[in-house]
């Protein structure tokens, strides 16, 4: 059996490592390295898939920040989060001057708790932002109603959810990252879409918005040499756009193997007395970005594994509104007790498209001998 990991990039490449070789080769003889050939390509044909327009930027956190910048939102505006995230979301937030408000997050989904949105809401309230963390959306339908009744933007981080499907309860469906008026997406490698080195992308159903957008990522560019707005230098290169091209065809394919090993799991963690199998909800599909577990034996079970030669990672160790960089934002703890308790109890085990089914037994065995000990 293979040594096990948490994240297997080079295994996935080796099965397309042709295809992307010559794809990287044809940029390089192409020298179009920037803004032409293969991150045209690419745009045009993720479009397709998510079915909006499609800007492609440098990595996830300027998505969230050309965000922010492409609504207008202004010093002092807020913007509605949770503390249980990546850092993304607050920093670009802070360095745009506006302020971050948290909800809690809700303790089966690991999502935004719509329930606590309304009570925060104030007259500086510019925005709602859900993440959709680990692969399966937030509550988008409640959160988009909320929105709506107080006249407040939602800007989806989807950077984690890149092929989810949002369902209505209509039963019609629509990509994570395409309900609000701006979703951010990252290519960091190991997301559900990863490039070689970073890489991200902003969508929007809103034609004008992508044009305001697209300009922003290019100095504010009007016309060559011609700057209509204050902008930033955030680009894809032709080279992640040209492996991303590949990794798009083979997607559905990869979505599809996360997918199966999360059943796994499942099958064989579920009843498992003390430790709790990801909730699935029904308004969302799962691309498990991470397979996240709950328990309070958390960092004994974690330490059982790796001695087993099984990695596991929490995401995340801490929450936001305690780290000490955003102290000024005036939290303490207790402020947010679901997140806390998130933090101290989550565990995400191996996760990715190359897992073996000998690997995934090997898996299970190890958690089952933690729990019987
Ligand atoms: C990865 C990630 C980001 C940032 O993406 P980068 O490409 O690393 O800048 C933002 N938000 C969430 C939830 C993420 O998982």
């Amino acid at each position: 059996m293979q040594n096990i990991q948490m994240c297997d990039l080079y295994g996935q490449y080796l099965t397309m490592k042709d295809e992307i070789d010559a794809a990287m080769q044809e940029v390089i003889k192409s020298t179009r390295f920037i803004k032409s050939g293969k991150v045209i390509d690419f745009e045009a044909k993720l479009s397709s898939y998510m079915q909006t327009n499609v800007v492609t930027c440098g990595n996830g956190t300027d998505a969230l920040q050309m965000a922010f910048m492409g609504l207008g939102l202004q010093p002092g505006d807020e913007i509605i989060t949770t503390p249980f995230t990546f850092v993304s979301t607050v920093e670009t937030a802070v360095l745009m001057g506006l302020k971050p408000v948290f909800v809690d997050a809700c303790e089966e989904t690991f999502n935004m708790d719509v329930l606590q949105l309304e009570s925060v809401i104030t007259s500086k309230t510019k925005a709602v932002l859900p993440v959709h963390l680990f692969g399966q959306c937030a509550n988008m339908e409640a959160i988009m109603r909320i929105a709506q009744k107080n006249d407040l933007h939602v800007i989806e981080d989807a950077c984690q959810a890149l092929g989810t499907d949002y369902i209505f309860s209509d039963d019609s469906k629509k990509k994570a990252g395409t309900l609000g008026i701006i979703g951010c997406n990252s290519f960091f490698p190991s997301k559900n879409l990863g490039a070689f080195g970073d890489g991200g992308a902003v969508f929007t159903n809103d034609e004008k918005l992508a044009k305001v957008i697209r300009s922003i990522a290019n100095h504010g560019m009007k016309a060559k040499y011609q700057y209509e707005r204050v902008g930033l230098n955030s680009r894809l290169d032709s080279i992640q756009a040209a492996i991303l091209e590949v990794k798009l065809q083979h997607f559905e394919k990869h979505i599809k193997a996360r997918q199966d090993a999360a059943a796994y799991y499942d099958t064989y963690l579920q009843g498992l007395d003390g430790l709790a199998i990801p909730q699935r909800v029904s308004y969302s599909t799962h691309t498990f970005h991470q397979y996240t577990i709950k328990t309070d034996k958390r960092d004994e079970m974690q330490k059982y594994l790796a001695e087993k030669g099984i990695p596991s990672m929490v995401y995340y160790p801490q929450v936001l509104h305690l780290q000490e960089a955003y102290q000024f934002l005036g939290y303490r703890e207790g402020d947010f007790p679901v997140s806390e308790k998130l933090v101290k109890t989550v565990l995400s085990l191996p996760m990715h498209t190359e897992l073996e089914v000998e690997q995934l037994e090997y898996i299970v065995e190890g958690i089952d001998e933690f729990f019987e000990k």
